[in-house]
């Protein structure tokens, strides 16, 4: 089994709604969005991998303590063992929470079909049409789309968004709502120009709380519930 794993934080009340949690971060991605906060995990700086066995050696010390294990990116599902390696967690009886781009649908359609995952978080990047501009990359829609209905067929999962100013506006939220309208949970967490991809978004100011709000009002009668989150 070889899973690329560059992190672990060893105890989350946050990523994991409800959960006591870890997190893994796994490295690579298919997507190159500027705005994304974990440039470490997309171009190697050189740190080391973590053996996926040292990390299954974590979770039985800490079984009892922890109830989940979210595993997050980068992007997960580029590793062609992540099935394998949930399996192993999941034997130790955790929870798992899955958070992806939906570039695999496949991938997403053996996890669910193996309950092998309880929560999945896809990040939405913009209205289909725009995705391409923001994730600087080729995108499969048709992946994207797949992916969508896959995740809202689950009882736990959620949508979420990244908003930066100048990439999204009341517009995109609106067409982001028609489009995925009757979902269960959609996020929209605000962006950090703290440490990006790319290094000209470290410093951008973010949308002010009010600017959120008013996403956030256009965007609620579209969902059962819809929340910002990360101010
Ligand atoms: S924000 Fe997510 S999808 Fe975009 S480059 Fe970073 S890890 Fe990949």
């Amino acid at each position: 089994m070889i899973m690329k794993i560059k992190g672990l934080q060893k105890q989350t009340l946050i990523d994991y709604p409800g959960k006591i949690a870890c997190t893994i971060f796994t490295f690579g991605c298919n997507f190159r969005c500027s705005y994304c906060h974990n440039p470490e995990l997309i171009v190697d700086d050189g740190r080391p991998e973590i053996k996926d066995d040292d990390i299954i050696e974590f979770l039985k010390e800490r079984k009892g303590f922890l109830d989940g294990v979210c595993i997050t990116g980068g992007e997960p599902t580029l590793n062609k063992d992540l099935p394998e390696f949930i399996s192993k967690i999941k034997r130790l009886g955790f929870s798992v929470k899955l958070d992806t781009n939906g570039t695999d649908p496949e991938m997403l359609k053996e996890l669910i079909d193996k309950k092998l995952i309880d929560y999945v978080a896809m990040d939405i990047k913009a209205p289909l049409n725009f995705y391409e501009l923001i994730v600087n990359a080729k995108v499969n829609k048709n992946d994207i789309q797949k992916s969508i209905d896959l995740i809202r067929k689950i009882k736990d999962y959620e949508f979420r968004i990244t908003v930066v100013p100048g990439l999204f506006d009341e517009n995109h939220a609106r067409m982001i709502g028609e489009w995925l309208k009757g979902s269960k949970r959609f996020y929209i967490q605000q962006f950090r120009g703290i440490k990006n991809l790319d290094k000209s978004f470290e410093g951008k100011k973010p949308f002010t709380e009010e600017e959120l709000e008013r996403f956030c009002i256009v965007m609620k009668p579209y969902f059962e519930k819809c929340e910002i989150r990360g101010i």
